[in-house]
């Protein structure tokens, strides 16, 4: 699965008219974006043992499970890690550098992490936080972004801009 702007598309598709890269979901990560369309970051959750994983997968790596549900977050974490990503870069990602790519730690799931970009609004451009803004440890929150072609992707913005 992927599941931000940034990751690679999986095999076939995932260009979007801005020439950014598009989500490419399988049937498991399917439901991590249906549920960010409806504005909620959730995780996939064993239902026989509770460990949470990520990405989605259909067997629990912990007790071999293969039932599941979808558990909500609070959509809180920390910025875990980061890149500012340099050249050779696709050219709709070449016009918006430098840019991020933020490794999220989720406050409620913390061995779970996500990758994404931190933004200044939800709808705000990849570049639109300055990199001397980015720290380690800053608290951030989810913020869903329709694309044009109407894929919700999770973004992240600074607790305290
Ligand atoms: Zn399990």
């Amino acid at each position: 699965m992927t599941q931000t702007e940034t990751t690679t598309a999986a095999s076939g598709g995932g260009d979007r008219a801005d020439g950014l890269l598009a989500p490419v979901p399988d049937d498991d990560g399917a439901p991590f974006f249906a549920y960010a369309a409806r504005g909620e970051l959730r995780v996939q959750c064993c239902a026989d043992c509770g460990e949470r994983r990520f990405p989605p997968r259909p067997c629990c790596p912990h007790c071999q499970s293969f039932e599941s549900l979808w558990k909500k977050t609070s959509g809180r974490g920390r910025i875990w890690s980061y890149v500012l990503p340099h050249p050779p870069l696709l050219p709709a990602y070449a016009a918006q550098a430098p840019y991020n790519v933020v490794l999220v730690e989720l406050a409620d799931a913390p061995r779970i992490r996500l990758v994404g970009n931190l933004v200044a609004a939800a709808d705000a451009a990849l570049n639109s936080v300055p990199p001397e803004r980015i720290r380690i440890g800053a608290p951030v929150r989810a913020a869903f972004h329709e694309t044009d072609d109407g894929f919700t992707v999770v973004r992240w913005l600074l607790e305290r801009p």
